[in-house]
């Protein structure tokens, strides 16, 4: 074990006081549950160590038809997350009881894939992020805050604070395939979001988990489903076309063969359950 010092903010400014005195040698630990690990394996070795639990980060909020997630608030309080039912369905997807209880919301979208199962159901939902520094504070879609396999916008001097999600009535499908139906890694994650006019997609969101170096979307497959009905032929085609832009890689877990496949596969299974007459419920 190489912490020396551990810090425990009350507060956001007091955390990004010790982020700035400290720099990038600060290792930042909201619940912990990737970030210790690391620490007792020694892969990780910070001498200084800042928990965000006490930050005052954890806040839940209903307005103006957002919900807003404050980064350290645990997966565990997105179970009974009505306002939008995805979320609820990632979070009771991800890991085990003990894990979602400490595991949060920010983390999950540091967390390496497989992981970042609640990432890819915000991805879908068009999701923003608060990135707070001594400079003030920047909002990025997060579509736009990965940029590359654990890398991201986010500054050394920087915080997540809070995660940004529209409350939309739409009905949604949210699929984790892994090897265990209950706290497996996943072979694929898949979130998916249709806005309809009428008897018509306006337009589609398909997000992807455990097939790139981040969640992606799978916006060729997205195209080719705006103006069709969302029948058979337009799901086929779509399940084909969400393989593109993927890069599935070969962990023990799955073969990046058997991850294209079953992006086909469980892409074309959550259109289907969002397809007329399926009788989805927005899940
Ligand atoms: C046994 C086990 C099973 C798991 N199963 C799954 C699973 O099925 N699906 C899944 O998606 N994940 C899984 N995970 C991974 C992990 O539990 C979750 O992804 C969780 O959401 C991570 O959140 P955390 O708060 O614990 O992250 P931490 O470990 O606290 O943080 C990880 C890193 O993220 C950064 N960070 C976190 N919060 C902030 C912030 N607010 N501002 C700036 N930087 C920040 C820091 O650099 C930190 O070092 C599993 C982990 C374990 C140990």
């Amino acid at each position: 074990m190489t912490v020396k010092s551990y810090f425990l903010p009350r507060s956001l400014p007091e955390a990004l006081r010790l982020l700035q005195l400290h720099g990038p040698e600060l290792l930042v630990m909201a619940g912990g549950t990737v970030a210790m690990p690391l620490i007792n394996e020694g892969i990780s070795l910070p001498e200084a160590v800042m928990g965000l639990r006490l930050a005052g980060l954890d806040r839940l909020d209903r307005t103006d038809g957002t919900l807003r997630i404050g980064a350290t608030a645990t997966l565990t309080q997105m179970l009974d997350q009505d306002a939008v039912p995805m979320l609820r369905e990632a979070a009771r997807n991800t890991a085990s009881w003990s894990i979602r209880n400490m595991g949060t919301v920010g983390g999950n979208l540091f967390t390496p894939p497989p992981g970042g199962d609640v990432a890819v159901a915000l991805l879908a939902l068009d999701a923003s992020v608060t990135l707070a520094g001594a400079r003030g504070e920047r909002v990025l879609p997060l579509g736009d805050f990965f940029t590359g396999f654990m890398t991201n916008e986010l500054a050394a001097d920087e915080l997540l604070v809070e995660i940004q999600v529209p409350i939309r009535s739409e009905p949604t499908a949210y699929m984790k395939f892994g090897r265990k139906h209950a706290n497996t890694p996943a072979v694929v994650t898949v979130a998916v979001r249709i806005e309809w006019h009428e008897d018509r997609v306006a337009d589609a969101r398909i997000a992807l988990g455990a097939v790139g170096p981040y969640p992606i979307r799978a916006r060729q497959a997205e195209r080719l489903l705006v103006g069709t009905g969302l029948d058979a032929d337009a799901i086929a085609a779509a399940a084909v076309a969400a393989t593109q832009g993927c890069e599935p890689f070969t962990d023990g877990i799955a073969t990046d063969w058997y991850r294209r496949k079953m992006v086909s596969l469980f892409v074309g299974r959550a259109l289907e359950q969002l397809a007329p007459g399926a009788g989805a419920e927005g899940r």
